[in-house]
């Protein structure tokens, strides 16, 4: 066991930014132009610089992924006690944006093998638990309308997006990917967040480009991206009137921030080299150990592994007491977030299952996945989890 605290400071991080091109270059030019606030160079920029990226046609900067995913539930028209399937299983923040536009999130569990939103349990949903009234798609057991999709590809590696697709063409309903932790990962050679009806990015300091914080809405649709720019520029109308015909949002990223995000953007294929690269070293060193299970990647997905993941195996797994002994060796850890059908912020909500991404947030943890982990300090923490099953279990 090891006995000694680590200092804070020295500990491994579980994901810190790796700032290493034109940041400082970008930032002071921003600062010598006088451009800073929510106009400038760096902002348009860093759009065309994203959209190219994806390979979409338009691309709107927001303050943060959660702004992106709030705007993006508008421009799909949800509105008052609409429903939007979310998975049960990630980050809070696509649930939330569902209830900012006054509709309720359905959750849907988990598939076993990826952890990503179960395709199938979608389909079955809008198949047998809805039904078509007067052209809308009514949920059988809450009466309400049926009005967006929301994939989230979750820690890097894309969801099962045909079958997605094709259940929500078969209904009308758009889809709008949460490509938030995915930025660069493919779906069949496309990128995640370029195949649905909108996409949303962040750039969130643990993010794979951080902007020190930062969103995107990315689209094909130049009509959608005109209601988002108009969206999240306080929906005016007359500039020099100041007349708004909408209630809109201060939602617009500044230019310092794109400054850094286009800096971050230059280094994007060699971060996402080093986070495959990261994956490799883990899934080969962790391999022999037993009680531990790797991260899948399937057939139809190239991940970037933004965070890397391990489940602990066995009976009455729960990975809190290796996350504890990994903090006393100095290594940041952390589970998988709470399932949102069993969170107290989404009380009531109805759930497709949910057992899977119960499972799943017990007993997973997320390792250290920085850019700049150094491929000892990979080896440091395979060691410390196999010391660990050595000697506590
Ligand atoms: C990070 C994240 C967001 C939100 O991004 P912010 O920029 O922090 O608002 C949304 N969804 C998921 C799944 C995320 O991981």
């Amino acid at each position: 066991m090891a006995t000694e605290r680590v200092p804070e400071q020295t500990m491994i991080p579980l994901v810190e930014p790796q700032i290493g091109g034109n940041e400082w270059k970008y930032l002071r030019e921003c600062i010598e132009t006088n451009w800073l606030s929510s106009a400038g160079p760096f902002v348009d920029r860093f759009e065309r610089m994203v959209a190219e990226y994806i390979g979409v046609k338009h691309a709107v900067a927001t303050t943060n992924g959660t702004a992106a995913l709030h705007i993006s539930m508008i421009l799909a028209g949800v509105a008052t006690d609409d429903e939007v399937i979310v998975p049960t299983l990630t980050f809070i923040a696509p649930a939330n944006a569902v209830r900012y536009a006054g509709g309720w999130p359905v959750f849907v569990d988990a598939d076993p093998l990826y952890w990503q939103m179960d395709s199938n349990r979608v389909a079955d949903f809008l198949d047998k638990g809805c039904r078509w009234h007067e052209g809308r798609l009514i949920n059988r057991s809450t009466g309400r309308r049926i009005k967006a999709i929301v994939p989230v590809h979750l820690l890097g590696h894309a969801c099962e997006m045909d079958s997605i697709m094709s259940v929500a063409r078969k209904y009308g309903i758009p889809v709008i990917e949460d490509a938030t932790e995915s930025l660069g990962a493919t779906y069949k050679g496309k990128q995640t967040g370029s195949i649905g009806d909108i996409g949303c990015l962040s750039f969130n300091g643990n993010k794979t480009v951080t902007a020190g914080g930062g969103g995107m809405i990315v689209t094909n649709d130049a009509a959608l991206a005109e209601r988002a720019r108009y969206l999240t520029t306080q929906a005016k109308n007359e500039p020099v009137e100041s007349i708004h015909n909408e209630v809109g949002y201060n939602y617009r990223l500044s230019n310092l921030h794109a400054a850094v995000g286009c800096a971050q953007m230059e280094q994007l294929p060699s971060f996402i080299t080093k986070k495959k690269e990261i994956a490799r070293a883990y899934r080969q060193l962790l391999g022999p150990i037993e009680n531990v299970e790797t991260m899948q990647e399937a057939p139809w997905a190239s991940s970037t592994f933004w965070l890397y993941t391990i489940v602990q195996s066995g009976s009455n797994g729960t990975s809190r007491p290796l996350a504890a002994f990994l903090k006393d060796a100095g290594i940041q850890t952390r589970p998988l977030w709470q399932p949102l059908h069993q969170s107290p912020a989404h009380r009531g909500s109805q759930a497709i299952g949910g057992d899977v991404a119960g499972q799943l947030c017990k007993r997973a943890l997320c390792l250290p996945s920085s850019v700049g982990l150094t491929g000892q300090e990979v080896e440091f923490v395979v060691n410390s989890i196999r010391s660990f099953f050595k000697t506590a279990l």
